[in-house]
């Protein structure tokens, strides 16, 4: 693992269209200075219902508009790509509702799962009390029920959509600190990453290693586990490395640490992007 030379790559960020902070234009600027390789943008795509973070349907052309541009202007100091966290909701939205924009790539996240009685969309991962609310209205307080759910939904999106990164493989995790709801090391939980393990193993899309609840002390271990990072080794699952920015001073984030989970845990690579599409390089 020589430190001179890697290329950093980053392509999984939000800025002030989704619930990032600040201009995309910071966010490219930080990049460079980090001297990253490539970094891509990947705002939360617009949902058909009231959402406190998503992107606003009517600003989708703008975002668009402006990452094309940051990409040329900076394109002698760094690759820049237009990307997008497309929200997958059983019958109701995912990737191919925005095949037509002709995104770099696309990663597919799992924040929606029903609707409370208000009305409200659940986003499970808006805090402990909110997660706890829909785990009792949706699912009756059973904890496995919701976790099953959530996996299949995973799974729905996996053989259904193919987005090419998958976003915080277990992020109904966010709020399990110390098992507060779950054992991580049960059987049945395990059971269930692992059948969606499977599934990613069989296709083409690669899983991320997101920094994002370490950076904010939600947990000791990135998104997802390490004991699901062991088993992508086992099945040779592609994986790449995401800070899931949302300020501009984090755009790499914690990825150092990443490097040297994945080259302790033996992985020889890291998937990356650009002009030659998704491929891999050296750890
Ligand atoms: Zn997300
Ligand atoms: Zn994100």
């Amino acid at each position: 693992m020589s430190t001179n030379n890697f290329k950093w790559t980053n392509y999984h960020s939000h800025t002030q269209y989704s619930d990032g902070k600040g201009a995309a234009e910071l966010y490219a600027k930080s990049a460079i200075d980090n001297q990253m390789y490539a970094y891509g943008f990947s705002c939360h795509s617009p949902v058909p219902f009231n959402s406190g973070w998503n992107m606003k349907y009517e600003n989708l052309l703008e975002y668009i508009d402006t990452i094309k541009q940051l990409k040329k202007k900076y394109s002698a100091q760094i690759k820049i790509f237009l990307g997008m966290e497309i929200d997958y909701i059983k019958n109701i939205t995912g990737i191919k509702n925005f095949a037509h924009l002709n995104l770099d790539y696309t990663i597919g996240g799992i924040h929606f799962l029903g609707f409370l009685e208000t009305g409200r969309a659940w986003d499970y991962d808006g805090g402990k009390p909110l997660y706890e609310k829909g785990l009792n209205e949706l699912f009756q307080g059973d904890i496995k029920r919701l976790v099953k759910y959530y996996y299949q939904q995973v799974n729905d999106m996996v053989v259904n959509e193919q987005p090419d990164i998958i976003a915080h493989l277990d992020l109904i995790k966010k709020y399990n600190k110390g098992n507060y709801f779950f054992d991580e090391t049960e059987k049945w939980y395990r059971n269930l990453v692992f059948e969606s393990l499977e599934l990613i193993a069989k296709s083409n899309s690669i899983v991320e290693i997101n920094t994002r609840g370490v950076l904010k002390g939600l947990d000791q271990e990135f998104y997802p586990s390490n004991f699901i990072i062991d088993q992508c080794k086992k099945l040779n699952i592609k994986v790449c490395m995401s800070a899931d920015t949302h300020h501009p001073k984090d755009v790499m984030a914690l990825l150092p640490d990443v490097r040297t989970l994945l080259s302790e845990k033996g992985f020889k690579e890291v998937f990356i992007f650009d002009e030659q599409g998704w491929h891999p390089i050296q750890i």
